[in-house]
């Protein structure tokens, strides 16, 4: 029986029908628009709702659930979101905003829990035990041990970017220093990318002749994370070394997940993920040589997530399944 999953993001909410084999059959979005209220935004993922099941020639009751994915804090048992920094939630009661607008058995939950649900189950992992972290504009996190999402006595559990691994570095947004985000998302990648360019331009002029320098038209305002490996493709000195030094602050943040969980698996997604080996294999060899179990005759698989955004998508219609 087909779902709903909704993926109510900071710049687009996507409503995807959902099919048992995880694939998804149909999507229609909407911009979120920030900032709004919360009761304007629930009528429009109400709305989205509608709209995809009635242009899908079905009815309510030819969907079995509707999942959301909430970037922040979601009480499932009451279904309030207790605190979204990007949307500017505190304390909302969205799910009973969202009952007016749909007559479907409703599950919520933080956001990239239902990416890391999603990418398991549409994964086909038969591992109990599986981690998932998303590189963007922060690093998301999600833990699924002995096959249940692990949310903490408050449903904060598995915020896995802000652990912090320099006690003494730069600052993070949730008010701590030196977070996992500050250093291993995407845009910490861009960020050390400027930097080092900058530098060198007002310095020692080294790598004044970088690739990365015809990739951004001569403005580091156009650096993106995929310039990087697009400039690392082509052999470029500064791109190696700046990858190498990302590559180390990611190594340092996964091992001290794999430490605390031993997952079976420990996947990678987010956009930095498309890279592929360029990533993954510097990552595997130095987060081998860091994790505590070095010496075990099993350790974690690290892998790269398939499913994208719609992981997302297929994970919030499948919270239903939720043990
Ligand atoms: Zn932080």
């Amino acid at each position: 029986m087909a779902r709903l999953g909704i993926d109510l993001g900071g710049t687009n909410i996507v409503v995807g029908l959902v099919a048992d084999d995880c694939s998804i059959k149909d999507r229609i979005s909407c911009k979120t628009a920030l900032p709004r209220s919360a009761e304007s935004i629930a009528e429009d993922m109400g709305r989205l709702c509608q709209e995809i099941i009635k242009r899908n020639g079905l009815q309510n009751k030819d969907i079995e659930a509707v999942g959301a994915g909430i970037p922040g804090t979601v009480n499932k048992k009451t279904g309030i979101v207790e605190y979204a920094n990007n949307l500017g939630f505190e304390n909302v009661p969205l799910a009973a905003m969202l009952k007016k607008y749909i007559d479907i058995p409703l599950f919520m939950d933080n956001d990239a829990n239902a990416a890391a649900w999603g990418e398991y189950k549409a994964g086909g992992y038969k591992e109990d035990s599986f981690v998932l972290i998303t590189l963007g504009t922060g690093i998301g996190g999600g833990v699924i041990l002995d096959g249940k999402l692990l949310h903490g006595i408050n449903y904060a559990g598995g915020e896995l970017g802000h652990t912090t691994i320099n006690f003494k570095g730069r600052p993070c947004n949730c008010g701590r220093t030196g977070c996992f985000e500050v250093y291993g998302s995407a845009s910490a990648l861009i960020e050390q990318t400027r930097d080092a360019m900058a530098f060198d331009r007002v310095s020692d002029h080294l790598y004044e002749k970088s690739v990365l320098w015809t990739l951004c038209g001569g403005n580091i305002d156009n650096i993106e994370a995929k310039s990087v490996f697009d400039a690392v493709s082509q052999g470029d000195e500064l791109a190696n070394i700046l990858l190498d030094e990302y590559t180390t602050y990611l190594s340092e943040g996964i091992a001290n997940i794999i430490n605390i969980f031993q997952p079976a698996v420990f996947c990678i997604g987010g956009g930095v993920s498309k890279a592929g080996k360029t990533l993954l294999d510097p990552l595997k060899k130095k987060t081998a040589k860091l994790i505590y179990s070095r010496n075990s005759a099993v350790n974690t698989e690290i892998t790269l997530a398939r499913f994208d955004n719609d992981a997302g998508i297929i994970g919030a219609a499948l919270l239903n399944e939720l043990p």
